[in-house]
C-alpha cells in the first residue's frame, strides 16, 4: 500500500492515527536536530516532522531529500506546535518513523508554489511541473467541474452526447482550416472541424432532437492573446425550436452552471439588438457591468465653429462618473492611450463638471457655459463627472469610444471579474460586406437563417437582412453564439448564391447537407459555447490558456513537445506531400 491517506485530508480528529502518505517534497527545512518536509499531492500539503531525539538515522535521510523528490512516509498524526490555520491540515503533523524515496528529482527549473519565480516560457516548457502548482491545478479542477455540470444539466434536459468526426471536409466558420494529408488518397486532404456545425444539423435530420458534445474545434487563425488554434466548445443543437426556445434552454444551462459551480445566482438575462449594442456601446459584445452609454452629441456640439466637430459624421460622448477629479496629467495620459496606433484616435475632448456645477472643457474657446450645459444635460452628467468626447467617422468613433469606455470602466474599478452580467445580443446582420472586394460574407455562418420577415430583402437589400442569430455575452466576453438554421434547400441555395458560390461550387462543398434537407429536415437551431472561455470567466481570469492543460503559445507552438515540427522525406513521400525548401 503506497498510502493510507492523501496529503490533504488529515486533521485534528486524526491525531494519534498511524498513517502512510506519498507525494512530492514541496518544502524542506532542516534546523539543528530537527527537520520538516512538506509533502504535497493533488489534494493538499501535510507537514512531516523528523526529530533526532529518537531517530538520528531518519533525520539524516530526511536531510538528503531534495525538492520534488517522490517520497513515502509512515508515521503518527500529532498535534502541531505552531499551527497554520490557513490550511486544512495546518493543525497537525506526522511524526515520521519510516521514510522511503520512491524517486529522486532534479531541481525543478522554477518554484512549484502559487507565487512562482518561473516566467511564462519556462512554465510552458515544463507544463507538467506547472500543473503541480495549486493555482493551475485548481483551474483544471474548475474545468472538470464545469464539464460535469454541463453534462449533468444537458443530459437531464434530454440532450444526448454524440461524437462527430475530426477528419472531415472544410466547414466554413470564417477561419482557415487545419488540414491533414490522406496517405490512402494521394493529393487529397481532410480538414479538421472548425466546429461540428454540419454534422449536428445532420443529426437533427436523423431525428436526434437534442444533441450536445463537449468537443475540440480547430481554427487556423492569426493568434491573439486569448485565442488557441485548438479549443473546446459545448456544442448544442435542437429540433422543433424557435429562437425563444433556445434562449430559454441555454439561459437555464448558464444559470445552473453559475449556481452549481460558483454559487452565484445570475440575474435575468436581458436582450439587446445588435443595432443597439453598436449604437450605445460601439461593440457587439457590450460589457454591461457598468453604464457609461454612448451619447450622440451631434445636435448640441455641431455648428459652434469647432471644425473637428462640424466636419465629423459622428460626435459621441460618454460620462465617466466621479472622474472630474482627473488631473491634466491623467487626461493627457488618456489622450495618449487613445492615440496609440491600435486605437488611432486623433484626439480626445473633455469637459469636467466641477463640484459647483461649473463646466471646464478642453474646447472652452468654442463652447461657453451655456453650450457646455447642453452637453452635460445630454450626458446626464452630475457635478464631479467627466464627459469625454470623440468625433469623426461613425464606424471609427464607435470603435474608439468602445475602447475608451472599457478603459474608463477599468480605471474606475467598475469591472469586477466576479460581478457577472450576462446579456443576449440578437438580430445580427446576416451578411457583412468586404470593403475591398464588395463580396458578402456570412456574419455567423452560411447555415444561419434570416429572420422570416427579412427573407424578401435577400433579393433587394442583402445588407439589411437580419439573422435569426444570438450571442451570449458575459462581462463583455462572447461566451456563446448560435442561430436558427436554414432547413430548406432552396433558401440554402439562395444563401450560397449570395455568398458568391456558383451552384456547382455549392453542390461540391455542401451537396450532402442540401441533399439531406430534401429528406425531411425538421426546423432546428443551436448554439455553441466557448468552453475554455467559460472556464476563464468562472475563474475570474482573462486568459483561456490557464484553463487548458497543455496550451499552445502565442505562435501556435507547443513548446513542451516542440510541435509543429518537420517530417522526414520518407514520411512526406508516403503522404504525397512535397515541401517548398527555403
Ligand atoms: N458552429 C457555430 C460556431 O462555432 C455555433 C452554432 O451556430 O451553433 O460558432
Amino acid at each position: 500500500m503506497y498510502r493510507s491517506h492523501t496529503c490533504g485530508e488529515l486533521t485534528r480528529s486524526d491525531i494519534g492515527k498511524d498513517v502512510t502518505l506519498a507525494g512530492w517534497a514541496a518544502k524542506i527545512r532542516t534546523m539543528g536536530g530537527m527537520a520538516f518536509i512538506d509533502i504535497r499531492d493533488r489534494y493538499g500539503i501535510t507537514q512531516l516532522a523528523f526529530n533526532d531525539g529518537y531517530n538520528p538515522e531518519l533525520l539524516k535521510k530526511a536531510a538528503a531529500i531534495g525538492r520534488e523528490f517522490v517520497i513515502q512516509a509512515v508515521g503518527k498524526v500529532a498535534e502541531r506546535e505552531s499551527k497554520n490555520l490557513q490550511m486544512p491540515t495546518g493543525e497537525i503533523e506526522i511524526i515520521v518513523t519510516e521514510l522511503t524515496i520512491l524517486n529522486s528529482a532534479k531541481t525543478p527549473p522554477f518554484l512549484i508554489e502559487n507565487d512562482t519565480d518561473g516566467g511564462d516560457d519556462l512554465r510552458m516548457q515544463y507544463r507538467y511541473l506547472d500543473l503541480r502548482r495549486e493555482t493551475v491545478r485548481n483551474n483544471m479542477l474548475l474545468r472538470h467541474n464545469l464539464a460535469q455540470a454541463v453534462r449533468q444539466h444537458l443530459s437531464t434536459a434530454g440532450f444526448i452526447e454524440v461524437e462527430t468526426p475530426v477528419l472531415i471536409k472544410s466547414t466554413p466558420e470564417g477561419a482557415r482550416d487545419f488540414v491533414v494529408p490522406s496517405r490512402l488518397n494521394p493529393g487529397q486532404f481532410y480538414a479538421l472541424p472548425q466546429s461540428p456545425q454540419t454534422f449536428k444539423q445532420l443529426l437533427m435530420v436523423s431525428g436526434f432532437d437534442r444533441y450536445f458534445q463537449i468537443v475540440k474545434c480547430f481554427r487556423d487563425e492569426d493568434l491573439r492573446a486569448d485565442r488557441q488554434p485548438e479549443f473546446t466548445q459545448i456544442d448544442c443543437e435542437m429540433s422543433f425550436v424557435e429562437r425563444e426556445d433556445i434562449l430559454q434552454v441555454f439561459e437555464g444551462l448558464t444559470k445552473q452552471l453559475f449556481t452549481t459551480v460558483r454559487g452565484v445566482d445570475l440575474p435575468e438575462v436581458p436582450r439587446m439588438s445588435y443595432a443597439d449594442a453598436m449604437c450605445y456601446y460601439g461593440s457587439d459584445k457590450p460589457d454591461i457591468r457598468f453604464d457609461m452609454r454612448f451619447v450622440p452629441l451631434n445636435q448640441v456640439a455641431q455648428g459652434k465653429g469647432f471644425g473637428v466637430f462640424d466636419n465629423a459624421e459622428a460626435v459621441i460622448g460618454i460620462c465617466a462618473p466621479g472622474a472630474a477629479v482627473y488631473t491634466r496629467k491623467q487626461l493627457d495620459e488618456l489622450t495618449d492611450f487613445m492615440k496609440r496606433p491600435q486605437i488611432g484616435a486623433t484626439g480626445l475632448i473633455y469637459c469636467r463638471v466641477e463640484a459647483d456645477g461649473s463646466l471646464k472643457s478642453s474646447v472652452d474657446k468654442f463652447f461657453d457655459q451655456e453650450a457646455l450645459k447642453l452637453w452635460a444635460e445630454a450626458c446626464n452628467a452630475k457635478p464631479g463627472d467627466l464627459i469625454l468626447v470623440l468625433a469623426g467617422d461613425l464606424h471609427k468613433v464607435r470603435k474608439q469610444m468602445n475602447e475608451l469606455r472599457l478603459e474608463m470602466g477599468s480605471r474606475l474599478g467598475l469591472r469586477d471579474p466576479f460581478n457577472y452580467k450576462p446579456l443576449w445580443v440578437v438580430d445580427f446582420p446576416l451578411l457583412e460586406q468586404d470593403e475591398e472586394s464588395g463580396r458578402w460574407h456570412a456574419m455567423h455562418h452560411p447555415f444561419t437563417s434570416p429572420l422570416p420577415e427579412d427573407v424578401p430583402l435577400m433579393n433587394t437589400d442583402p445588407g439589411a437582412v437580419r439573422a435569426n442569430a444570438y450571442d451570449l455575452v458575459i462581462n463583455g466576453v462572447e461566451v456563446g453564439g448560435g442561430s436558427i438554421r436554414i432547413h430548406d434547400r432552396a433558401l440554402q441555395e439562395r444563401m450560397f448564391e449570395l455568398l458568391g458560390f456558383t451552384p456547382d461550387q455549392a453542390r461540391a462543398q455542401f451537396g450532402f447537407l442540401m441533399d439531406a434537407f430534401e429528406f425531411g429536415a425538421p426546423p432546428h437551431g443551436g448554439i455553441a459555447f466557448g468552453f475554455d472561455r467559460l472556464c476563464s470567466l468562472f475563474g475570474g481570469s482573462d486568459s483561456i490558456r490557464d484553463y487548458i492543460a497543455f496550451p499552445k503559445n502565442n505562435s501556435g507552438r507547443d513548446v513542451m513537445i516542440d510541435a509543429p515540427s518537420a517530417l522526414d522525406s520518407a514520411q512526406l513521400d508516403e503522404l504525397s506531400v512535397s515541401v517548398k525548401k527555403g
